[in-house]
């Protein structure tokens, strides 16, 4: 059975931050009861494929998958898994979650269902949600010093056409013509009266992935400019070629956007073996670190006392870094990402 919900929430909340922690926020939940542990198991790893999968493939942002620690887990779940990325200024965000509940909230709840032998079973359940706060990661990964970087995908307005000398005999009919022919795009014209040097600056704040300048000049020569919002790169192209090739830049856009935070989070990504290292690089180096780790919570609240930083998972993607936790020395379980998160 899958139950699945988009409404408010309202949390007490000290500290808010805009989009990142706020005391209202929309979210999507999802919650699902199964026969079996294993197909619980799976539910909640399809879930989290589904919003990593989202993250990157729409909204730009690569995502490390793994497995919450008994600590940082939804309590009473048997496990938590979640997705994690790395924002611009080097710190990490917990991006989606996906629980498996086991059947604890089950007995406790006493809900049960009637098996194929009639007899009385617990279930085992799941849950999963995202929430606005991927709002505040759009802009985190992807922002510059101008404004919004919106992946083309999710950009409200992908093309804005501004005339230059909008005045002058035909610029306009021209601009609403090409507003025509890319209609396949999410496309506007800003004809109001400011100057094309204020419409720039307002289309790059708003993150608007493509703006199309077009005056007397180019009319006459059957031509345009796009410009691209996260590069700037200017492209003159003909009238006659300008539908294929927005649809072209776009997409090079999107992946480009991808394979940027991706570059991004893998150089901001350190590998540690011993204490001093940690503690240098989590002082010194904004972003993620990778270390091994015996399991013990004694040890995540060291390192979390001293460096700041706190598991962000244990990645399904393992590599093998030492023989032994980075902070005990005790053998290790597994390896872990590590991070100052908001
Ligand atoms: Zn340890």
């Amino acid at each position: 059975k899958v139950y699945n919900q988009w409404c408010s929430v309202v949390r007490w909340e000290k500290t808010t931050r805009p989009f990142l922690r706020t005391m209202e926020f929309l979210w999507q939940e999802g919650h699902t009861a199964h026969a079996t542990a294993e197909e619980a198991e799976e539910r909640t790893i399809q879930m989290l494929n589904v919003y990593a999968d989202f993250c990157e493939k729409v909204l730009a942002i690569p995502m490390i998958k793994g497995k919450k620690s008994e600590k940082e887990k939804f309590a009473g779940a048997h496990a938590t898994y979640t997705i994690e990325a790395l924002m611009h200024d080097g710190k990490a965000l917990q991006s989606g979650t996906s629980h498996n509940f086991g059947d604890g909230f089950a007995r406790a709840f006493d809900i049960q269902y009637t098996d194929k032998e009639n007899k009385l079973q617990y279930v085992y359940q799941t849950s999963w949600g995202m929430t606005t706060r991927i709002i505040g990661a759009i802009i985190m990964v992807h922002g510059d010093n101008s404004g919004l970087v919106l992946p083309p995908r999710i950009a409200p307005t992908q093309v804005m056409i501004i005339p230059i000398n909008q005045n002058k005999e035909g610029v306009m009919e021209a601009a609403l013509r090409l507003k025509e022919k890319l209609g396949t795009y999410r496309v506007k014209v800003d004809d109001s009266d400011k100057s094309p040097g204020w419409k720039f600056s307002e289309q790059e704040m708003r993150g608007i992935p493509i703006r199309v300048e077009i005056g007397p000049k180019d009319i006459e020569a059957n031509q345009a400019v796009i410009v691209r919002r996260d590069t700037r790169e200017k492209i003159m192209v003909s009238l006659d070629e300008i539908t294929a090739k927005v649809g072209e830049t776009l997409e090079k856009m999107q992946s480009d956007m991808l394979e940027r935070a991706r570059v991004h989070r893998d150089t901001h990504t350190y590998s540690v073996t011993t204490m001093e290292e940690f503690e240098k690089t989590a002082a010194e180096k904004p972003g993620f670190i990778k270390a091994m780790w015996c399991g013990e919570e004694a040890c995540e609240n060291e390192i979390k006392d001293r460096t700041g930083a706190t598991s962000r998972c244990m990645p399904f993607e393992q590599e093998h870094i030492a023989d032994t936790c980075v902070c005990c020395g005790k053998p290790a379980k597994t390896m872990a990402y590590w991070g100052k998160a908001y």
